[in-house]
């Protein structure tokens, strides 16, 4: 069983892992969502874990101590990430690695952020969900959740599910579609219907290379493309051969 535990104040909202694949997952014991309320540790009078900052500024910081004290109670807390956007940012690589894990330890800040001897005393890792600031990390622990819980055994009902998605193998998914065959006039790209497995394998591959060509180019550079692949993409947009040299490997 991997082992989420969850460091928090607000260990109330994480229904979002708790429903769906994910909650399935936590509900079948193939992953444990182990949320640790840090309120439930602090020593202070009236139960505060904020304090001011030393040398002025904006807000409140969480204090160490209730934090610390959460921290010590986890029995195994494997690597401890501390949510932050001062973080190296999560892609599905650091995913993937973290899924190694038996136990991961997350810390949801608050406030205007932590007091910075929690992170000198138990923090392996700062991770940011991205270049932008939120008012709290329970929702970048959630996407932590859900994004390594996915990499594991079991967790998706069909093992293959994973392996096609966007950036689990350096390319975005294919556009895909469900009935009716004609919506308002839209209709579905006809080799999808026609049964040819091999047809429908290249067809998908194609349409994953195009779509992260003209989508995620940067992706598409790093990845690099073989001449065999560059020919799909010049087929749908001859226009563009000159510039798809450039992605050869
Ligand atoms: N004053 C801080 C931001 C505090 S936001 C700064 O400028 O760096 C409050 C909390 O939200 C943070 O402690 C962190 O746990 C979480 N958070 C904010 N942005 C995040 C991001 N991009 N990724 C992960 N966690 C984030």
């Amino acid at each position: 069983m991997n082992t989420f535990n969850v460091l928090t104040i607000f260990p109330e909202i994480f229904s979002p892992v708790e429903k769906g694949i994910i909650g399935r997952a936590n509900d079948s014991g193939i992953i444990h969502i182990n949320k640790i309320n840090i309120r439930d540790y602090t020593k202070s009078k009236h139960k505060n874990t904020d304090d001011y900052p030393y040398g002025g500024g904006e807000g409140m910081l969480m204090t160490a101590q209730p934090v610390i004290d959460a921290w010590r109670s986890i029995k195994n807390p494997g690597i401890t990430i501390f949510l932050s956007p001062k973080g190296k940012v999560l892609d599905q690589k650091k995913c993937i690695e973290l899924s190694e894990y038996n136990n991961l330890t997350l810390l949801c800040g608050r406030y205007e952020g932590i007091d910075e001897r929690i992170i000198d005393k138990i923090i392996d890792e700062e991770i940011s969900i991205g270049d932008f600031v939120i008012s709290g990390g329970e929702t970048a622990a959630m996407i932590i959740i859900d994004a390594v819980a996915r990499m594991l055994p079991g967790v998706l009902g069909n093992e293959k599910s994973n392996k096609n998605e966007s950036h689990f193998c350096s390319l975005l998914e294919f556009p895909q579609y469900t009935r009716p065959e004609n919506f308002e006039g839209m209709k579905v790209p006809a080799v999808l219907l026609s049964g040819n497995h091999a047809k429908i394998k290249e067809y998908k591959f194609s349409k994953s290379l195009i779509e992260t060509y003209l989508k995620r180019p940067d992706m598409l550079k790093k990845r690099g493309i073989t001449k065999e692949e560059a020919k799909f993409i010049i087929a749908e947009l001859p226009e563009k051969e000159r510039d798809i040299l450039k992605y050869l490997k």
